[in-house]
């Protein structure tokens, strides 16, 4: 098919269509239509691989061979993540949870003073009370009543939030909505609570941008649990089952788990011998015995691959 019957406006973005229209767009089409069609292939190669000037009729192809080269690069850092975290999980491995955590020097720093924000669940805003999309998937009067009996001192939203695009979603808006949504929700229930509101962008994540980093969710019960910079406890999602139900805790731990078992996760790096970790946090060790109780009733599709552990907080 030539230019005569594609006409200049009428690009198409596959087969033979796009490479007669890069001839097109360079000059006379009557010129065009002279060319055999292996140098017309010739051409466009050298055109697209070298020189690397694409005209718009070509944007999904660059597009395309843009997302492949990023997904390439995406695995190779999550290989380079994941093999770094893995040090720290072997360690966990040889004696559990709770000898591993009791082993850190300074523990207790991860128990400090927490300065009362709402933050999402995500591994990439540790800091404060947590509740998934700062509780954009449940009723707001709970979310208030909750956040307003814990004493909450700020609502945050963030960029990437997977809680917010899955609120656009049900919503029946575009998915891609989902940060404005997220921002929209976290602002409104700071205006109601008389608080100030925030949103943590990507940049001031502790996590790639790219996707997240989580082998470990913590089932915090003491309320101001903080994993610190993910080198000494492995970073993961926070579910604050302090000041939230059981049912709802659980049902965040659950959406953290579909998250690192699915395509923005570890995905298929996690096995039965490199579990993904239910870490039950506990004040004392009951509570951290019941925190797991808990956990273990948690029904989820990922069997063996992923396990119960947890420590107790040190006494301060
Ligand atoms: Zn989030």
């Amino acid at each position: 098919m030539g230019p005569d019957h594609e006409g200049g406006d009428e690009v198409r973005d596959r087969g033979h269509n796009v490479k007669i229209v890069l001839i097109y767009e360079n000059g006379d089409a009557n010129t065009a239509s002279s060319y055999s069609f292996p140098f017309v292939y010739w051409y466009a190669f050298v055109y697209w691989y070298l020189l690397d000037l694409i005209p718009p009729s070509c944007i999904l192809l660059r597009e395309n061979r843009g997302k492949i080269m990023n997904q390439n690069k995406i695995q190779e850092k999550k290989d380079l993540v994941w093999k770094e975290q893995s040090r720290i999980f072997r360690k966990i491995k040889e004696n559990g949870f709770e000898v591993y955590a009791s082993s850190l020097k300074k523990l207790s720093d991860m128990f400090g003073v927490q300065d009362g924000y709402v933050r999402c669940v995500d591994e990439g805003t540790p800091g404060g009370f947590h509740a998934a999309g700062s509780g954009i998937l449940r009723s707001k009067k709970e979310m208030l009543k909750i956040f307003r009996d814990a004493g909450v001192r700020g609502v945050t939203s963030h960029d990437g939030c997977g809680a917010a695009k899955m609120f656009a979603k049900a919503n029946c808006k575009d998915e891609t909505c989902g940060d404005a949504e997220g921002k929209k929700w976290a602002k409104e229930l700071a205006s109601e609570l008389g608080v100030p509101y925030r949103h943590i962008s990507f940049a001031k994540m502790q996590r790639p941008k790219e996707f997240h980093i989580s082998r470990a969710a913590y089932y915090d019960g003491t309320g101001c649990f903080n994993f610190g910079d993910g080198k000494k406890l492995p970073p993961g999602y926070i579910i604050s089952r302090q000041i939230q139900s059981e049912k709802a805790s659980l049902s965040e731990i659950l959406l953290g788990l579909n998250i690192s078992f699915g395509p923005n996760g570890f995905g298929e790096r996690i096995t039965e011998d490199e579990p993904f970790i239910l870490v039950a946090v506990g004040k004392t060790k009951t509570d951290t015995v019941r925190l797991k109780k808990e956990l273990r009733s948690l029904e989820h599709p990922y069997g063996k691959k992923v396990i119960i552990d947890g420590f107790t907080a040190p006494r301060t």
